[in-house]
């Protein structure tokens, strides 16, 4: 047998042309662009890539976009000020600080994510979004386990027992919440779980995201299960794979994501949902 492949493009271009239709349905019924604010600090190229990256989809679909570039010796106090400003803009729905910050201020990451006035925050990691998320109320959720569920909703697969591998904030921990809200039955590994491949066999889906190279190999998958990975690891300068041993796991799996062209390619189009999410929760309009 040999899995389907969830390639992420065909995923990311639907759940971006329903991002389009909203911006446009924003645009004429309310008047309102919908607008995404992204700070970067210094000049890391990955974090550069990215940015632009969000920029450019932003464009696609009509979402006003602004991209602050700060200089490296930026103080944790000009960060603060320019995410004031950014509050209390009206034209701005969404406000980002790409990762990771310099050196000189990346132990005040915290602090200056949760300045993010919560309503704003379309990378779901104040702490008021992440209790919302916990006690089922609308909010702004972290755009990689969003996509992914967004994934396995228009994929319609339904799997009712699940295993995570990782418990980080942004992806393994909201992925629990989702996956319940969901009626699924979680288990959440990390790396103090005994006997791992004995509840990652039990899984219908197995998401991995431990940031493992090729770490689950096929002895680790339940026949038929649909695999999410996650990961993203780069094993030599030009070649990147997944926490999943792809080719041996598409052999087991009845559904995998490939990496690269997998669930990455959802995080930026989630990400246009959130600003869009985020505007309609600023305006009251439901979501
Ligand atoms: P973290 O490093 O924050 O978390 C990794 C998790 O994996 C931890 O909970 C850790 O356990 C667990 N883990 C590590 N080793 C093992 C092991 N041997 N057995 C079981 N569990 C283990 O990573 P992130 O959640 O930020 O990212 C995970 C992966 O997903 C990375 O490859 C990252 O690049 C990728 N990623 C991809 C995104 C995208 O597609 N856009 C976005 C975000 C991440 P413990 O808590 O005990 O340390």
């Amino acid at each position: 047998m040999s899995a389907k492949i969830l390639y992420g493009k065909e995923f990311a271009a639907k759940i971006k042309e329903s991002a389009r239709l909203e911006v446009d349905d924003l645009k004429n019924n309310f008047g309102v662009t919908p607008g995404l604010a992204v700070i970067i600090v210094g000049e890391n190229p990955a974090s550069q890539v990215y940015v632009r990256n969000k920029h450019k989809t932003c464009e696609e679909l009509g979402i006003k976009s602004e991209v602050i570039a700060m200089p490296a010796t930026s103080t944790k106090e000009d960060l603060l000020s320019k995410i004031d400003e950014l509050n209390a803009a009206d034209d701005i729905h969404g406000i980002l600080v790409q990762l990771p910050l310099p050196d000189a201020i990346k132990a005040h990451s915290e602090e200056i994510l949760n300045r993010i006035d919560p309503l704003k925050d379309v990378d779901g990691f104040h702490p008021v979004n992440v209790g919302k998320l916990v006690t089922g109320s609308p909010a702004l959720v972290p755009c990689t386990p969003a996509g992914c569920l967004e994934m396995l909703d228009l994929a319609d697969i339904d799997g009712k027992r699940a295993v995570i591998i990782g418990r980080s904030n942004i992806v393994g921990k909201p992925m629990l919440h989702l996956l319940m809200a969901r009626h699924a039955t979680v288990t959440v590994c990390h790396s103090h779980t005994k006997n791992l491949a004995d509840v990652t066999r039990e899984a219908e889906i197995l998401v991995a995201a431990m940031g493992k190279p090729k770490f689950v190999t096929a002895d680790m998958i339940r026949q038929g299960a649909v695999v999410v990975d996650v990961g993203i690891n780069r094993i030599e300068p030009k070649k990147l794979v997944g926490d999943v041993d792809f080719d041996a796991a598409v052999e087991v799996a009845s559904a995998i994501t490939p990496v690269p062209g997998g669930v990455g390619l959802l995080t930026v189009a989630m990400l246009m949902k959130n600003v869009v999410k985020a505007t309609k929760l600023q305006l009251k309009v439901k979501t």
